[in-house]
């Protein structure tokens, strides 16, 4: 699935106003629980029950898909956390351009 992240939102000058950096979105469906994402950074990522994992502290939009918005604290640690699942499902944006890190 194709993400954008689009700075002129609402949501996203908020996001921006309150310190944020980043924007994590995770396709929670595409998940297959290899669970690398825990292994970098068990802060924010967990394995549920159905052997998936969630992001801890991070909203659910539609089909299951989970967003974040972050600081530069856990900027590495996330996008780390992107590097190395295996199914490319964790995505990180830059708030202010909107670019794509991973
Ligand atoms: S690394 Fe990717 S596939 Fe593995 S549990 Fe985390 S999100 Fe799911």
């Amino acid at each position: 699935m194709e993400f954008t992240v689009d700075p002129n939102t609402l949501d996203v000058k908020k996001a921006l106003a309150a310190g944020k950096k980043y924007r994590v979105i995770y396709e929670r469906p595409a998940c297959i629980g290899a669970a690398a994402c825990v292994a970098v950074f068990d802060k924010r990522w967990e394995m549920a029950q159905d052997n998936k994992a969630n992001l801890k502290g991070g909203w659910k939009i539609d089909n299951d898909v989970w967003i974040l918005d972050i600081d530069d604290l856990e900027y590495e640690d996330l996008k780390t956390s992107g590097e190395v699942c295996p199914v490319n499902v964790i995505h990180v944006f830059k708030l202010e351009t909107g670019e794509k890190v991973i």
